[in-house]
């Protein structure tokens, strides 16, 4: 089945509320097994509204319309739904009460308030329509269904919306839906996303269920395999082939399956499980490496000490870089990046050392060593290696590829 979105408000569209509704409501009809190809936000003027709605119940199967349920004049969804549908409006007795009980206690609770009746509109339901108890507000959510079109009508206020979705509208779009949806992550790093499509072209190809998607982040892809069953268990069954044709030829560009970790947390267990102590000795990113380390729980286990050389002189000071590399070479060197590595080591006594120098512009580069590169260095166990990059983007851009890929080169 598939579903689409509505989100009603000009307060929406001028972008003084940010549209929580909507990832929301997305997020949920992905969970159900519900395709989502489209998603709109109309203002609260009836004449788009109505196009909206038409255009919404000829293409999909359940239209999901949030917002305009209250008691005021701009409040229009309710009464547009019904015309496109055909509906007239008829008072429901059962919302009446509720929204009378609702009221009177929330006037005895607040002195000085009183029901205005604008109020009542809200029980007013179209013909044939089933009221969805709002147990946080006045305005009932409202299903219609109608020649295999169903329409769902929730109120704007999220403290509204959410739990009326997940204690009514939930249950009742899974009954509909049987189909469950069900994804596995594999994150992959070191290879470009271009490299990654080409590698899994055949498999692009020939999906349908599971599906493959992937996503490029600085120095890595994440592929998120996708498959719809009639239950968890099915559709991991048909994931399970997939993810493991994804590690035979990703194999250890693969830095994990577990959604919710990072590179920097791989990174940190990698080392950990090994029983290698790190030192960071960086240049041009300031300290943005062992910030990511740091941010992974648990890293005292593993990173030892961090410097930021950013002088030539810090680099000589702290980390032993020869003067005569310095001046032969420059900072920005294999040499040097070698040497800050090797140095990070020895004086701090940890097993590994990983160093990074660069030029990370707007200014600065020379010829050879243009703005964007960048030396990264790993000394383990007595061997240095040391990797040339060149990035592309600004200096925050290229700094951040830097402390990426010097994560990259910590896995190998
Ligand atoms: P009310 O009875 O409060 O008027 P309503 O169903 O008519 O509710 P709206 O008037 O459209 O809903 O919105 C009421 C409030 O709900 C907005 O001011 C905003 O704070 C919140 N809201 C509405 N739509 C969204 C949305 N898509 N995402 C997040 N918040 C929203
Ligand atoms: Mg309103």
């Amino acid at each position: 089945m598939t579903a689409e979105l509505i989100c009603v408000g000009t307060e929406l569209l001028l972008g003084n509320i940010v549209n929580t509704n909507g990832a929301y409501l997305a997020k949920k009809c992905a969970a159900l097994g519900l395709s989502m190809y489209h998603q709109s936000i109309v203002g609260d003027n009836d004449k788009r509204l109505e196009e909206t709605i038409q255009t919404a119940v000829k293409r999909s199967d359940v239209v999901i319309l949030c917002g305009g349920l209250g008691p005021t004049k701009d409040d229009l969804t309710k009464e547009v739904a019904a015309k496109v549908m055909g509906k007239k409006l008829a008072e429901d007795k059962h919302s009446r009460e509720r929204i009378q009980a609702y009221m009177e206690n929330y006037v005895r609770s607040h002195p000085g308030t009183k029901i205005t009746e604008n109020n009542w509109k809200q029980a007013l339901l179209p013909e044939g329509a089933i009221a969805v108890d709002n147990e946080n507000g006045t305005a009932p959510g409202i299903i219609m269904e109608e020649n295999k079109t169903i329409l769902i009508l929730l109120p704007g206020p999220p403290n509204e919306l959410i739990p009326m979705f997940e204690d009514k509208i939930y249950p009742y779009l899974r009954k509909k839906q049987p189909e469950v949806i069900a994804s596995e992550m594999v994150k992959v790093c070191g290879i470009g996303e271009s490299q990654v499509e080409t590698d899994i072209a055949d498999l692009i190809e020939k999906q349908s269920n599971p599906t493959i998607a992937t996503y490029a982040k600085t120095g890595e892809v994440h592929l998120r395999v996708t498959a719809k069953a009639e239950n968890d268990k099915a559709a991991r069954k048909l994931i399970k082939p997939v993810v493991r044709e994804l590690k035979v030829r990703f194999g250890a560009n693969i830095y994990t399956t577990d959604e919710d970790k990072s590179l920097e947390c791989a990174v940190v267990d990698l080392l950990r499980n090994q029983d290698i102590s790190l030192t960071t000795v960086e240049s041009c990113t300031g300290g943005a490496l062992s910030a990511r380390i740091v941010d992974v729980p648990g890293a005292s286990d593993v990173l030892k000490q961090g410097f930021v050389t950013y002088t030539n002189r810090a680099k000589r000071k702290y980390v032993m870089v020869k003067k005569s590399t310095l001046k032969e070479y420059g900072a920005v060197s294999e040499k040097c990046a070698k040497e800050m590595a090797k140095g990070g080591c020895f004086v701090t006594g940890s097993d590994a050392a990983v160093s990074i120098t660069g030029f990370a512009g707007p200014d600065g580069g020379t010829e050879q060593a243009p703005v964007g590169t960048v030396f990264i260095g790993c000394c383990l166990k007595g061997k240095t290696v040391v990797r040339e990059f060149h990035f592309g983007g600004d200096r925050s851009k290229i700094r951040e590829q830097a402390a990426t890929y010097a994560l990259i080169l910590l896995r190998e």
